[in-house]
This record gives structure tokens, C-alpha cells and sequence, in this order.
């Protein structure tokens, strides 16, 4: 029985856990990740976790806004395509349909972004695979 990490997404052993980043959910090795690292995670995540969200709010939508200003230009990017992806789609149901019929660009960036689950009719070029992981697994990977 192990604990899951927020951060980098892992089921791990108990062990792998100290005492207060098991109370808030974060493996050893992503807590000792420096601070700006640990932020760029946790910030990918919150804006990822809007897209998992059933509906963005116009709060959530506030909050993105707030984060398209972010000193990181790759998360103020992720922000402000997220942003514009709920101006067209609040509600998470078809919402990669509505984005590629109305933006195809910002929906090929998107897919750039591994935001989209992967589509059934995307044409695959051999490369990363968009919705095999998300932009937050493939920093995870860089660890
Ligand atoms: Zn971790």
C-alpha cells in the first residue's frame, strides 16, 4: 500500500514519503525539487486540473487570466491556451470537437501541448503521441 504523489503523478511506497509531504501528497524527490521547479509543477497542474473539471468557471477563468501573466513564459502560454480554449468550451463535453471545428489553430497548438485526450481521427506522424501523457508527466519526465 503505497501513497499517490501529487506532483509527479506516482503511486509510492509509504517510505518514499516524509512526514509533512505525506500529509500534503508529495513524494520525497518532488519535494526537494527547487522551490521554482516545484512551483512550475504545481502551477501546470492547476491549470491541467481546469481542463479535467467538468465545466471552468468564470472564477477558474479570473485565475487563468492571473496565470497568463506568470513570469514563466511556458506556463503563461499553457495558461492563456487553456483560457481561450474555455471562451469556447466552459463545459468540458466535446469540448476538443468545438475547439478544432471553430480554431483549428488554437487546437493544433493545443495538440502540441498534449492538452487534448488523444482524438480517434487524429492522424498520427510517428511522433509523441498528444494525450499519451500530459505536459505535466513530460516535465516529470525531464526530472
Ligand atoms: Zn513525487
Amino acid at each position: 500500500m503505497g501513497c499517490y504523489c501529487r506532483l509527479c503523478g506516482r503511486e509510492r511506497a509509504n517510505e518514499k514519503f516524509s512526514g509533512k509531504g505525506h500529509s500534503v501528497h508529495v513524494c520525497k524527490d518532488c519535494w526537494n525539487l527547487p522551490p521554482p521547479r516545484k512551483e512550475r509543477i504545481e502551477r501546470e497542474e492547476e491549470i491541467l486540473g481546469f481542463l479535467r473539471q467538468s465545466r471552468i468557471s468564470a472564477k477558474n477563468r479570473k485565475r487563468l487570466a492571473v496565470l497568463s501573466e506568470h513570469a514563466d513564459a511556458e506556463l503563461r502560454h499553457l495558461a492563456e491556451l487553456v483560457l481561450r480554449v474555455s471562451k469556447i468550451s466552459e463545459g468540458k463535453r466535446k469540448r476538443w470537437r468545438k475547439v478544432s471545428a471553430i480554431d483549428p489553430e488554437l487546437y493544433q497548438e493545443c495538440l502540441k501541448q498534449y492538452l487534448p485526450d488523444y482524438p480517434e481521427d487524429f492522424e498520427w506522424d510517428g511522433g509523441f503521441r498528444p494525450g499519451q501523457g500530459s505536459a505535466l508527466s513530460k516535465a516529470v519526465a525531464e526530472l
